[in-house]
């Protein structure tokens, strides 16, 4: 495997600047480990604070309004994001899409003015528990791709994919290895039809659903797993980091 595996902390609505010790720690750690891809998701209040301290991890945004800027009471630009330090932000969480009712267009609009403020993206699709026992998410899961996917032109390394399967988030459950793998091909499949051969398979494809460090180096071992996208086990730099340290050894082979 050519790139690093990329791991990504989402620290969601955690964290206040006494959780920069622990910001600290997991840059510390990220420098002793080089073979990986580090970076954390702080909350918005943390990012130039996070971007400050860090030397190797990067920094990125959990959502940006999908308009350059103007009235928009209470809402965070994509410039204003990189002008903190965010180098990405994650788009199209299902926490995201649940609470504030994102649609599929507008996660790509947020995608494609995100990406033209600098930003990368990390695009993050899923299904419900109830799409699953039908035998639909990977239909499910490459329409709402399919509908929510930026332009890229020549630019795939700016663009991560992060499959998170709903009833796997926050609850301690993960997908299979099989079910990670099914998913991450057609995931892959659709990316080449839509960007073309070397765009499309340029593209890194995170798993996220209850990732720790005792269950990472199974699913970081499923078809086309290029990292992961962690929640809770992100917020200690010990649980953390001990998924990039699984991460590291997968894709050392
Ligand atoms: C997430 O919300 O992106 C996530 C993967 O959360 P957790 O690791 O806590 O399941």
């Amino acid at each position: 495997m050519a790139q690093r595996p990329f791991i990504v902390g989402n620290w969601k609505m955690h964290g206040t600047r006494a959780m920069l010790s622990e910001a600290r720690a997991i840059d510390r750690a990220a420098q002793r480990l080089m073979k990986v891809e580090v970076a954390i998701a702080p909350p918005f209040t943390l990012i130039h604070a996070v971007h400050r301290e860090a030397e190797q991890i990067g920094v990125g945004a959990q959502d940006c309004h999908h308009a350059e800027g103007g009235a928009h009471t209470g809402d965070i630009s994509a410039a204003m994001c990189a002008d903190a330090g965010a180098k990405f932000v994650i788009l199209g969480h299902s926490e995201r899409r649940g609470d504030h009712g994102e649609s599929d267009a507008c996660v790509k609009q947020k995608a494609d003015v995100a990406l033209a403020a600098g930003l990368r993206v990390i695009l993050c699709c899923g299904e419900s528990l109830d799409v699953r026992e039908k035998g639909k998410a990977v239909k499910f899961v490459t329409d709402q791709l399919r509908a929510s996917l930026p332009h890229i032109e020549d630019a795939a390394e700016q663009l991560t994919i992060a499959y998170e399967p709903i009833w796997a988030i926050g609850t301690g459950k993960t997908a299979t290895p099989q079910d990670v793998s099914d998913m991450h091909v057609a995931i892959r499949a659709l990316l080449v039809e839509l960007y073309g051969e070397e765009q499309g398979s340029e593209v890194r494809i995170l798993y996220g659903g209850s990732v720790k460090a005792e269950n990472a180096r199974e699913l970081m071992d499923a078809d086309e797993v290029g990292g992961a996208l962690v929640g809770g086990a992100s917020l200690t730099a010990d649980s953390f980091m001990g998924i990039a340290i699984a991460a590291a050894e997968v894709f050392e082979g």
